[in-house]
């Protein structure tokens, strides 16, 4: 088997320029520019005051064509196409964008020019908002093209129609030109700006092709040239080996179809169960979440519940909040956490103390220690939810690091009939996990935060990502000797970080003796799909091999030369 794809294998030697991953998938082609917009000289002589009158209509009536224009097109696209064509056409014909420019019609500027200045205006605002309202800044730009385009009796500007499969390059697409791509022409998209929430990532998305977005140096490559676009990776790679790139988007096309064809259970390719699992945050996340071949609930994140609650529920609206969830997966195998509250997470009601340090502080089981009501309620709420369940849901606790509290938080949960584990998240815990499995049932290991916890690297540091990456190999030694001490003590451990989303980590979690992988929906049925194409003895293997390696790179190389000796 092969696991996600890696620029450096792909590429080969080429010169890989790297970007946001939008929308994956791996695609070879050539490349296509869109055509130049029309600039028009915006240093001419002041309109006669004359002729004024006549130059506004003219600006009016070219807005008015291109609105008309866009709302035509949204009629025949769908989904999130026709919402951006919309929008985009209610830009056109925005009120306080046409005032700004009829004012300087008004003052004597020549409408293209009038119609720039007023959407530099808007953007420079828009910019300043930032976020969602900087990425529109692309859509109002487009607008203006298409009027300026408009009043010189100009065709609409846009992408050009390729002969054959190309993948387009473009500064920041026009949403209306995302929405009229045609997927079988343009397979892939890759921008020097844009983030992974811009329409033309959103609409890409919709379309299923692959697209990187914010690749710097992505000027430079000019239309003609080969280049291998890597949307899970970031990367696009230019004037790749063709037999590399051949072997990599046929590799993508297997793996897309193994993966459309898996439907669970989880288990090797001989048959070794490995429960495939999803994390949820309330009941719509896990009705959506079972559109996915999942066999059950592997992490109910409950805090989420409640990050806008300012007071604590009742134990009876917590209740029904459990119980919706439970609901959704009546049957199957469902294990929900208690409170994580703190450090990114902080709850309103949970008390937190002034800290310097929130992700070193009181945070997840910790407060029970200030506070043992919010536990017991939760509980009660979790126990009167659970009433006559089979299976009995089971309950584990964040942030557990010593065996004195795994001890404590499973007896309260053993008195209310319930099912008691608890998260390895901690180094301390998972060196102590032998004593720990004395007091519960199972184990689940969050590698996000064993990762944070380990290289000393705070999670949300996208500068030390590379360092909270779950393949660094001293993280994988503390998940290994976990499952180790799960295996001796015949009690289960599994995985519901986001180390149980990636396909190959997984076989090799699968090789230390993790029995369940619980990761978001969209990732399972990948991950099954990789585990159904494995022995248990290759997984082992990959197991070993990863454990001699040093760092996350050589982790990754090994775990896929245990895997895939042919090089599929
Ligand atoms: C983890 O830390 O890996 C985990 C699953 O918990 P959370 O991401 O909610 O902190
Ligand atoms: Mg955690």
């Amino acid at each position: 088997m092969s696991g996600p794809p890696q620029v450096t294998r792909i590429s080969q030697g080429a010169l890989t320029l790297r970007g946001t991953p939008a929308v994956p998938g791996i695609a070879a082609a050539p490349a296509v520019r869109p055509a130049p917009r029309l600039r028009p000289d915006l240093r001419s002589e002041p309109v006669a005051e004359s002729d004024r009158a006549s130059e506004r209509e003219a600006f009016l009536a070219a807005t008015a064509a291109v609105a008309d224009r866009l709302r035509e097109r949204a009629t025949h696209a769908s989904g999130a196409a026709a919402e951006v064509l919309s929008a985009n056409a209610a830009m056109a014909a925005d009120r306080g964008w046409l005032g700004v420019a009829e004012i300087s019609i008004a003052a004597g500027s020549p409408a293209a020019a009038a119609a720039i200045a007023a959407t530099d205006q808007f953007a420079e605002v828009f910019t300043k908002l930032g976020g969602l309202m900087a990425e529109r800044v692309t859509d109002l730009r487009d607008v203006c093209d298409r009027v300026v385009a408009e009043l010189a009796g100009a065709p609409e500007p846009g992408i050009p129609t390729p002969q054959r499969p190309s993948i387009l390059l473009a500064d920041d697409l026009a949403p209306a030109d995302t929405a009229g791509l045609d997927p079988n022409l343009i397979v892939g998209l890759a921008t020097s700006r844009g983030g992974p929430t811009s329409h033309t990532a959103i609409i890409a998305r919709q379309l299923g092709i692959p697209c990187v977005v914010a690749i710097a140096g992505l000027d430079d490559v000019p239309a003609g040239v080969q280049v291998l676009i890597d949307g899970s990776a970031g990367s696009v790679a230019v004037g790749p080996d063709p037999e590399t790139a051949a072997r990599a988007v046929a590799e993508y096309r297997r793996r897309e179809s193994r993966t459309a064809a898996w439907t669970g259970p989880g288990a090797t390719s001989d048959g070794h169960p490995v429960e495939i699992l999803v994390n949820v945050q309330d009941a719509a996340g896990a009705r959506a979440a079972r559109s996915h071949p999942a066999e059950g609930i592997g992490l109910f994140r409950t805090e989420l519940c409640f990050l806008d609650h300012e007071s604590e529920p009742s134990v009876a609206e917590q209740a029904d909040i459990y119980r919706d969830v439970f609901d959704v997966y009546a049957g199957s195998k469902v294990v929900i956490r208690t409170l994580d509250a703190g450090s990114d997470k902080p709850l309103r009601f949970a008390d937190h103390p002034d800290e310097a340090n929130p992700a070193l502080g009181v945070r997840g089981i910790r407060i029970a220690a200030r506070d043992s009501g919010i536990l017991d309620r939760q509980l009660d709420a979790i126990a009167s939810a659970a009433a006559d369940r089979i299976p009995t849901p089971w309950v584990m606790a964040p942030m557990i690091s010593t065996a004195a509290e795994a001890k404590s938080f499973a007896a309260a949960v053993r008195a209310r009939g319930l099912v008691p584990g608890v998260m390895i998240e901690v180094p301390a815990a998972a060196l102590l996990a032998e004593a720990i499995l004395e007091h519960v049932d199972f184990l689940s290991i969050g590698t996000n935060d064993l990762a944070q916890y380990t290289m000393a690297a705070d999670r949300m540091s996208a500068e030390l990502a590379a360092l909270t990456d779950p393949w660094q190999p001293a993280v994988l030694a503390l998940v290994a000797r976990t499952a180790t001490a799960g295996t001796s003590a015949g009690k289960p451990v599994g995985v519901c970080g986001e180390a149980a989303a990636d396909p190959l980590l997984a076989c090799v979690l699968a090789g230390f003796g993790i029995r369940s992988l619980s990761a978001a929906g969209a990732a399972v049925a990948a991950v099954g799909a990789a585990l159904s194409e494995v022995t248990l003895d290759d997984c082992r293997r990959a197991a070993a091999a990863v454990l001699a390696t040093s760092d996350p790179e050589r982790a990754r190389a090994a775990a896929r030369a245990a895997l895939d000796p042919v090089g599929r």
